[in-house]
């Protein structure tokens, strides 16, 4: 069979060269164009990682019309900067990566109409990247970054599949058990459309001083919670001596939250603590912190700050749970093998860049027999870990390698499933061509 052997040595050679792609994501509010070069060791370099945040800080969060401005005003000009750290000895790109969906149908159609233009005039092919998906594959880039450039050993890409994820953003909140490149299992959703950032944000906003609120960059009010639950000053900064509940029914018991004088502010209690569901809930946390703050608008600093101290351990603590229970295998038997197997815990998404979760969430782990050995926690650096392209970039190139493209006449996707059972998941959505000979 002469023929089958030179394509399957066409395609040896090919998978042993160089790769890059230029990627753009606009699927919320942050305008975000990345190069990345995938060497044939498996380490990459990202050359070129721009963002630019639309501007909401007057309507207290994301203005769907204004993170469209903000794409049509920015996303040229950082394109432009982009193909400026395009490795030299390259005219163009192998392919352009851009996020196709899941998110708001306009914010999504300005990359990705950039991204076609892009494709067409350099005659290379479009890769259509799931967001969540990149959100998930993103520490397998982080280790791809670290090997960098190095020829000494061929850097295979970790974690192994499979591990488990936590997507904590302002968009999500769940737990997904990454079996393959395009097969992520919800274990855990939200239940309501209030996602964890969300919920640390207008807790925020309603607890922290204003002035330290206008001081932010931008309308990431959770990020302003940890250092005024924990000022710098503060003995407990982070809390070296945050205990987790030994048992369940320490989990699930109301919290009574004390000033600093040992003077009984509230009882709160804790998310569905009246129940084993695989779901995460923090609308009703949300608005038990709503409700105090309506009924005493002046509480004083103090009680303000072991109120976002308990509000966060809470929130945490519940996300840790619903962990705990999954690795119990109340996930039922179609994932505990794999579960069983999983020796990583992917914490991302913005909340994810809060030391105090990680601190909750090891601590928890570790006081129910899944130390470091059994699970580790790995959580991407903080840039890595908000929207960005490199995630994009990541994706598609971790797609392109398995052997897709997208077919230039598709649309963005508002919702797309990462999960497989859910109407195919990433490979069930029209659009996906295979390459020859891969
Ligand atoms: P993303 O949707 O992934 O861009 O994440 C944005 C969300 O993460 C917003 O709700 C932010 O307020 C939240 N966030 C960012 N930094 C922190 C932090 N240090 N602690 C808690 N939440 C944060
Ligand atoms: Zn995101």
């Amino acid at each position: 069979m002469p023929f089958m052997k030179q394509r399957v040595q066409r395609q040896d050679a090919k998978s042993r060269r160089t790769l890059v792609t230029l990627a753009i994501e606009t699927s919320c509010d942050d305008t975000c164009v990345a190069v990345l070069e995938k060497h044939p060791s498996g380490g990459a370099t990202l050359h070129f990682n721009g963002k630019v945040t639309s501007d909401s800080r007057q309507f207290g969060g994301v203005h769907p019309a204004v993170a469209v401005a903000g794409h049509t005003q920015h996303l040229a000009p950082l394109v432009q900067t982009a193909i400026a750290h395009i490795p030299p000895h390259l005219s163009k790109p192998d392919f352009v990566a851009v996020t196709r969906g899941p998110g708001m149908g306009q914010n999504l159609a300005a990359g990705l109409n950039t991204a076609k233009g892009l494709a067409v005039a350099w005659g290379v092919p479009l890769l259509g990247v799931n967001h969540m998906q990149a959100h998930a594959l993103t520490p397998r880039l982080v280790t791809a970054l670290a090997a960098g450039h190095s020829q000494q050993a061929h850097h295979s890409p970790s974690p192994a599949f499979p591990f488990l994820s936590l997507l904590v953003s302002g968009g999500h909140t769940m737990l997904v058990l990454s079996e393959s490149l395009a097969s992520h299992r919800i274990l855990v959703p939200n239940l309501s459309g209030l996602a964890i950032g969300d919920m640390l944000d207008k807790t925020a906003r309603l607890l922290v001083p204003q002035a330290t609120l206008d001081a932010l960059p931008n309308t990431m009010y959770a990020a302003a919670l940890e250092p005024f639950a924990f000022p710098p000053s503060s003995s407990s900064s982070p809390p070296p001596t945050y205990t987790p509940p030994a048992t369940r029914r320490d989990e699930i018991a109301p919290l009574p939250v004390r000033d600093h004088n040992g003077e009984l502010i509230t009882t709160l209690t804790p998310p569905l603590s009246s129940s084993r569901r695989l779901a995460y809930d923090f609308a009703g946390l949300g608005t038990q912190i709503s409700r105090l703050l309506t009924s005493t608008p002046t509480l004083p600093l103090a009680s303000r700050r072991a109120l976002a101290e308990a509000t966060m351990r809470l929130a945490f603590e519940h996300l840790a749970t619903r962990i705990l229970l999954c690795l119990a295998g109340e996930a039922g038997p179609a994932t505990s093998q794999k579960l069983d197997e999983a020796r990583t815990l992917v914490v991302s998404g913005g909340v994810a860049r809060n030391k105090f979760l990680r601190t909750v969430l090891r601590s928890m782990l570790d006081s129910r027999g899944y130390g470091e050995g059994r699970m580790e926690i790995v959580a991407p650096p903080g840039e890595l870990c908000t929207d960005n392209a490199a995630m994009i970039a990541w994706t598609g190139m971790e797609m392109w390698e398995a052997g897709w493209r997208t077919g230039l006449d598709v649309m963005a996707l508002r919702k797309w499933p990462v999960d497989p059972d859910v109407e195919g998941g990433i490979l069930g959505v029209e659009g996906w061509v295979k390459r020859d000979g891969v």
